[in-house]
């Protein structure tokens, strides 16, 4: 516990009970943040402006905590920031009066936006006192520009940032706000920096979502204390308060629906009143690669495994309410925009919880022909596979991306699929993740009927023997699939771990054999004109990974292999239309000039990327503060990587993170280490 979370004074004394929460206060504790690298401390100023929240302005919580999180809603309602450069620039420049062309000579100086939008206000001053900003209006306002669609949205997006953009640091102008250096990249107060860098997605503070959701259970168990009259909380009732909300918002992760439960019936009480339901797509639990078989029974010790193939799709978790129980669960979000099917109101989530109702409307009509009847709500775990309607089999992955992913109609569907269900996370309004697996598994068998090429349960045997292992893992590779799905059949360890990669769950994939165990997914930063034939388009890309604790993008390698010339081809023509003039500051790479890429891309791009092995270099920065000083400031980089595919199903902040490109490294052989230390980058 530390001594600012227990005595720290209120971050904001102007602002009085009822008012709303002003802009200004929420930024003052953004450079406090941004000053340290502590976690502890960020964490502490984090819950004493959420108890300021709590005590003063309780409405303006949620407004508050998606602001903190850089998000405008939960996952499943798709509203996205990370507004594109020239759009931001624009209307920086249209709100303070200053021409495009100063903005670009101040963005390539100072490389930061946000700076930028900061430095042009205070050099502007204004002849009026603009309207203070408040946490709710900035929500809102963000909100706006964020979901408008259609015709001339770019300019009314522009209209909208520069709205925000007029009113912010109001608190500043009047007081003779040139010349006040709120430029400073550290702790200057600047609504507009962060307003900015709120737009671009990236706030850059180390703000983590788990340290936000530990500072509100903080500050929720400092508030309900506190307004009982006691002292402060000792430090088992605080790690009990995270405790209970970590796992509540494991299985429902939509504050929407958390926080005004909070809020009415106490912390403690939240578990009775949040629970999974149908409508709020969890995190779904991920696996840890393995190189062997051999590491299989290691790691699992002789206790009751099963392996299940592992299918080459995509991730769906199906939810599902029959019409006549859909209003139990009428206040969850999603079900209200839900697609139809005859018997209940169904949703189709990516593991990412984005909507894909509207990419499988197939899916979502013949699904009440799978379900039994009595199965009356449920929640599935399971990969959609494209599926060969002639030879009876499954098709790769590539089949399925060549898919529509939206406003899909049923009849003009080429590439038809066949849902492999392989867990059951809830089944008439019962969440199941805490029961072990093997009896998740009966229910889900005993709930559905197979439809051949259409819905079936993901093929398994339940081995512990090496010869049989094997055997299945070259049956699953016959048949299409990567390899096996290795999980622990009882016990507590067989539970459903929502966004947790666990060591319950360990994938054996075929080519894993030999190598370095995973495919990565990297992110595109930039790119290098080809040469010979190819000068026209990018011949070479720039990739990193990602670090969420900095939220850095680190830079791992140059890649030229595995590109056939269509998609190279297909690359320039999408790659060019996000090209930005300089690195985002949020990309670390070498600063050498031979070591940078003809041009730079925004943050959009995911590729899955194998490689021979991981090495030192100066020249990249991936994990570079994670291997406890033994490599001489030097990154990680891939050698010899070649390009699988495109992973349109993973956001760039999805990415491998450093942590796990560190544990590859260590785990090499040649670098010593059987076992590195263990990855924990979920949430
Ligand atoms: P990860 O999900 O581990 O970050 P990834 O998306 O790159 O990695 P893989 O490494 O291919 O995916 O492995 C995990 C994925 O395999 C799951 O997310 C799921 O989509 C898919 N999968 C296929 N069959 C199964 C199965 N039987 N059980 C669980 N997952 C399965």
């Amino acid at each position: 516990q530390s001594t600012l979370t227990a005595t720290g004074k209120d971050p904001y004394p102007d602002w009085k009970a009822g008012d709303p929460v002003p802009y200004a206060a929420l930024c003052t504790t953004f450079s406090k943040i941004e000053m340290t690298t502590k976690r502890l401390e960020i964490q502490a100023h984090c819950s004493l402006f959420l108890r300021q929240v709590l005590r003063l302005t309780p409405t303006d919580l949620l407004p508050t905590i998606l602001l903190m999180i850089n998000k405008l809603a939960a996952d499943f309602a798709g509203v996205e920031l990370g507004i594109g450069e020239s759009l931001i620039m624009k209307a920086i420049g249209e709100s303070t009066g200053r021409s495009l062309a100063v903005i670009k000579t101040d963005q390539n100086e100072i490389g930061d936006l946000g700076l930028v939008a900061a430095k042009s206000r205070s050099n502007q001053g204004t002849l009026f006192k603009p309207k203070a900003l408040t946490v709710r209006g900035v929500h809102e306002g963000l909100m706006a520009i964020a979901t408008i669609e259609g015709q001339g949205s770019q300019s009314n997006k522009v209209a909208g940032i520069k709205k925000l953009l007029s009113a912010a640091d109001a608190h500043l102008t009047g007081k003779g706000s040139k010349g006040v250096d709120i430029t400073k990249d550290k702790g200057g107060p600047s609504e507009a920096k962060f307003i900015v860098r709120t737009l671009e997605g990236k706030l850059r503070l180390g703000l983590a979502e788990k340290t936000v959701l530990i500072s509100l259970s903080q500050a929720m168990v400092f508030h309900e204390t506190t307004s009982k009259g006691n002292k402060i909380p000792s430090t088992d009732k605080l790690a009990k308060g995270e405790k209970t909300l970590k796992s509540v918002y494991s299985e429902l992760p939509s504050y929407e629906v958390i926080i005004p439960a909070m809020l009415e019936h106490g912390l403690d009480n939240l578990p009775d009143n949040c629970k999974l339901q149908p409508g709020v797509p969890l995190k779904p639990m991920l696996a840890k690669p393995t190189k062997s078989i051999t590491e299989v029974l290691d790691r699992f010790d002789g206790k009751q495994f099963t392996c299940e193939y592992k299918y080459d799709g995509e991730r769906a978790q199906i939810h599902f309410v029959a019409h006549d129980t859909a209003q139990e669960y009428a206040t969850a979000t999603a079900i209200s925009s839900a697609g139809k099917s005859s018997k209940g109101i169904a949703n189709i989530f990516s593991r990412n919880s984005e909507d894909l109702s509207k990419k499988y409307p197939d899916i979502l009509g013949k699904l009440p022909s799978w379900v039994k009847d009595g199965t009356k709500s449920f929640v599935l775990d399971c990969e959609t596979v494209a599926w060969d309607m002639v030879e009876k089999k499954v098709l790769p992955f590539q089949q399925l991306m060549t898919r529509k992913r939206k406003d899909v109609k049923t009849e003009e569907i080429k590439v038809k699929v066949c849902v492999f269900a392989f867990d059951m996370l809830f089944l008439n309004g019962e969440p199941l993740v805490n029961k072990a697996f093997r009896e998740r598994r009966e229910l889900l068998h005993a709930s559905f009927v197979e439809t051949e090429g259409e819905f079936a349960f993901a093929k398994f045997g339940d081995s512990n023997e090496l010869e049989e292992i094997q055997v299945l893992l070259e049956d699953s590779v016959k048949s299409g699939c990567e390899g096996l799905m290795v999980k622990m059949l009882d016990g507590p360890e067989s539970s459903y771990e929502p966004s947790k990669r666990s060591q319950n769950w360990l994938k054996v994939k075929k080519d894993y054999l030999a190598g370095v165990g995973d495919s990565l997914d990297l992110v595109v930063l930039g790119a290098y004109y080809g040469k010979g034939k190819r000068t026209s388009w990018y011949g070479a890309f720039l990739l990193a990974c990602y670090n969420p604790s900095t939220q850095l993008y680190e830079s791992v390698c140059n890649i030229g292999t595995g590109f056939s010339e269509a998609i190279l081809e297909e690359l320039h023509t999408e790659l060019s239309q996000i090209v930005i003039e300089r690195p985002k500051p949020f990309y670390s790479h070498s600063a050498g000039n031979k070591d940078q890429p003809d041009v730079w891309f925004e943050p959009r791009e995911v590729w899955e990327i194998k490689t021979a092995d991981l090495t030192l270099s100066p020249r990249y920065k991936a994990a570079a503060d994670q291997l406890g000083g033994s490599n001489g400031g030097k990154g990680i980089s891939l050698r010899f990587p070649r390009f699988i595919k495109r992973r349109d199903d993973k956001k760039p902040d999805q990415a491998t993170s450093s942590r796990m490109v560190a544990e590859m490294y260590q785990k090499q052989e040649s670098v010593g280490g059987k076992k590195g230390p263990a990855v924990d980058d979920d949430f």
